[in-house]
Parts: structure tokens; C-alpha cells; sequence
């Protein structure tokens, strides 16, 4: 794949795929977590750097018919010109008149950021006249969007084919993101533990089935693992479950066992009586969960038997949470295992935290720079370890 390191972007204008789907104020509209927009730095100063303009394109929120002004780009036009130190150009739509007449003025050294890609439906079925017209804006191509790099839209990956092997490439972010997730991925030091935690078996059996050739150690925590207990004939009270997927569970498990492969479900559980952060709790082994308590959290027996799998490991991928980390009541388990893979980094392995809400949890107890790597493709990195290939990626190649 080639990357922007070894390029020389001076003199030319690079139209770049950025991931600025950022949250916003719903009131105020300001940005109001900018890891997206700091992430793509790197990028853009290189390209800065090296004598070259940028044009950015994103999309933000998901607009249905045409323009919403809640979704404008413009509101990220200020934080983003904090960040980069200097002014950054607006083009109120991001194909037309607009969009040809800045890109073509932009002098090195220029920032001009398009208006939201998505309120052309154009974008998201990958329109390939939609992508020739974006194209026509830059002379060389680069996508940086990791996040959507899973999505075949117009500009993540069909406007690619308007620009030569030599003028297409990846940027800085994407380029790491796909060798954390390669490294993972091809050559994983053993013994490698994957951590599976979050609501649905649904989501995650994908990643799962994969994870069976690759891991020595799969440990499943949250809302999931209920699924597994009960189709081990479990009692698990009101916990979630997914009943269409007890098979799916089970032979997971079977074919875990023929495999070699260890799994760790909790042992242990902390319960609720309701839902809620103030419910009453109490700790019970994962199989034996009375009627009307629920598991919110994986035990102290659990954590035990995680923390020692995942001190004893050499590479460690995380995605999804071990319980409600949203609620302080619930949030010990994914805490703890977060700590974990911290020491375990420390100690040499080589950690990736990837999927939204494992990242969410990592901020949320500051270890983020205390794993090996962060990723910011929830979705795309979980396609990426399904062994699917991330259609952005490939039409770089
Ligand atoms: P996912 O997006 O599938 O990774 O799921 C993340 C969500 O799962 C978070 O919002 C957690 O609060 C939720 N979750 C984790 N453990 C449990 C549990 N034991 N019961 C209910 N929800 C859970």
C-alpha cells in the first residue's frame, strides 16, 4: 500500500478523506470530542509541510434527504483551525461551483474543508460520476478515513480509480491503523489472548468464528457471555440473552475445544435487580443467577482468572466492554481488565484496542497511552478481523 511518507507534496493539491464525523453540542453545535480531528494531523501537516494545499472532504452525522444544517461541516471549521494554527477555507457543498472554484484558487499551504459528503445520496451509493467530479478537485488522492474505509461510498473508495497508482495513497493515520491491525492480524507473538466483551453475541460471532484460528485464549465477557451460560443450561435470570443464537454459542465452544482454543467466560457475576445505577447488587457465580437479577458486571473470581490470562499474554486485542462501565456500580470489570492490559503492556505485550466502546471505556480511565495502540475504526476494524477486505484499502492498491 502506498503511503504519503515517501511523496513530495510540493506544489500539488491533495483531496483528502478525512473521518471528521465528530460529536457535537446539540445545542450549540460545537465540537465537543475532537480525537477525530487531532488524528488527522499527522496528514495534513505533512502535506503542509512539504510545500502542498489540502482539500478535505467528510461526512458528519447521517443527513437524510439532502442538506441539514446540523450536520454542516462548518461547525468544525473553528476547532480545526485552532488545532492546525492556521485559517482554514469552506466550500458550501462539496461538488459544483463552489467546490471547483475554491480548490482551484487554494495556493500552497491552504486548507479548504468541503461541505458534508453525505447530503449527496451520491456519496453513500458509491456514485461513480458523483466520485469523478470530487476527483477533479486534487491531483493526488489520499484516505485517511479508517473508519469508513469498510464502506464502498464514493469517496472512500470509488474515487480512487480516477487517480494513477502513483497519485492514490494512504495516509498516516490509515497506514497505522492497517499495520496495528495487520500485526495482529498475520503476525501475532504467542500467546495471544482476544477479549470479546459488549452486548451482542449477534455482533461480535463473526469476529469470534475468525478468532478461533488465530487466538490461544478467547476470553468473552458482558452482556454476551449470558448467552453462552444459557446454552449450557444455565440459570442467568433476567440477563441478557440472545435466544436465536444459543446454537451459534455452543458450537462456538465445540468447535473452541477441537480447536485448542481456551475460552473464559466470567465465573462469576455482579447482579442487579433492575437496571439501573442505584439497584440493589450482589454477587453470584454466572450460572446460577436468580430470578429477577440480571448481570451488569463480570465478578471478582472472573477478574481474578482474566487478570492472570492476560498477564500471561504476548499480544492482547480488546473490543467491547466486560460490563455496564457506563454506571460506576457496574464499571469495575472493564476497569480492571483495562489495568490489565496496561500491565501487560508494560510488561512487552503488544496491546490493540479496537470497537467503539472499549475505546470509550480506555478514555474514560486514561490508559489510552498505556496500550500499544488505539484504534479509531470501530466497525472497520472488526470487518478488518473478520479477514474482509476493507474496500478503501484496496483501492489504494
Ligand atoms: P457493544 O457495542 O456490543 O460493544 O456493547 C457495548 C454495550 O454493552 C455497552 O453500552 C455496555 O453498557 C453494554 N453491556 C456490557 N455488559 C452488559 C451487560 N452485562 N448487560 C447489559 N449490557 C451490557
Amino acid at each position: 500500500m502506498n503511503t504519503i511518507t515517501d511523496f513530495d507534496f510540493n506544489g500539488h493539491k491533495a483531496l483528502i478523506r478525512v473521518d471528521f464525523n465528530v460529536p457535537l453540542d446539540k445545542e450549540t453545535q460545537a465540537v465537543t470530542d475532537d480525537t477525530r480531528l487531532r488524528a488527522a494531523l499527522p496528514t495534513i501537516n505533512k502535506i503542509l509541510g512539504d510545500g502542498g494545499s489540502v482539500i478535505l472532504m467528510s461526512h458528519l452525522g447521517r443527513p437524510k434527504d439532502g442538506p441539514e444544517e446540523k450536520y454542516s461541516m462548518k461547525h468544525v471549521i473553528g476547532r480545526l483551525e485552532s488545532l492546525l494554527g492556521r485559517p482554514v477555507l469552506f466550500a458550501t457543498d462539496c461538488i459544483g461551483e463552489s467546490a471547483a472554484s475554491a480548490a482551484s484558487k487554494l495556493q500552497p499551504g491552504e486548507v479548504l474543508l468541503l461541505e458534508n459528503l453525505r447530503f449527496h445520496p451520491e456519496e453513500t451509493k458509491g456514485d461513480e460520476d458523483f466520485a469523478e467530479q470530487l476527483s477533479r478537485l486534487g491531483d493526488v488522492y489520499v484516505n485517511d478515513a479508517f473508519g469508513t474505509a469498510h464502506r464502498a461510498h464514493a469517496s472512500t473508495t470509488i474515487v480512487a480509480k480516477f487517480f494513477d497508482a502513483g497519485h492514490r495513497m494512504a495516509g498516516l493515520l490509515l497506514a497505522a491503523e492497517v499495520e496495528a491491525g495487520t500485526k495482529v492480524l498475520r503476525n501475532a507473538e504467542k500467546p495471544f489472548t482476544a477479549i470479546i466483551g459488549g452486548a451482542k453475541v449477534s455482533d461480535k460471532i463473526l469476529i469470534l468464528e475468525k478468532l478461533l484460528d488465530l487466538a490461544d485464549n478467547i476470553i468473552i465477557g458482558g452482556g454476551m457471555a449470558y448467552t453462552f451460560y444459557k446454552a449450557q443450561g444455565g440459570h442467568i435470570g433476567s440477563s441478557l440473552c440472545e435466544e436465536d443464537r444459543l446454537d451459534a454459542a455452543l458450537q462456538l465452544l465445540e468447535q473452541a475445544s477441537a480447536k485448542g482454543v481456551n475460552v473464559y467466560l466470567p465465573e462469576d457475576s455482579i447482579l442487579a435487580d433492575r437496571f439501573a445505577a442505584d439497584a440493589a447488587t450482589q454477587v453470584t457465580a454466572s450460572k446460577e443467577i436468580p430470578d429477577g437479577w440480571m448481570g451488569l458486571d463480570i465478578g471478582p473470581a472472573a477478574l481474578r482468572e482474566f487478570s492472570y490470562v492476560i498477564a500471561q499474554s504476548k499480544t492482547i486485542l480488546w473490543n467491547g466492554p466486560m460490563g455496564v462501565f457506563e454506571m460506576e456500580a457496574f464499571q469495575k470489570g472493564t476497569a480492571e481488565v483495562a489495568q490489565a492490559i496496561a500491565r501487560a503492556s508494560a510488561q512487552g505485550a503488544y496491546s490493540l484496542v479496537g470497537g467503539g466502546d472499549s475505546v470509550a471505556a480506555i478514555n474514560t480511565f486514561h490508559l489510552s497511552d498505556k496500550v500499544s495502540y488505539v484504534s479509531t475504526g470501530g466497525g472497520a476494524m472488526l470487518e478488518f478481523f473478520e479477514g474482509k477486505e476493507l474496500p478503501g484499502v484496496a483501492a489504494l492498491n
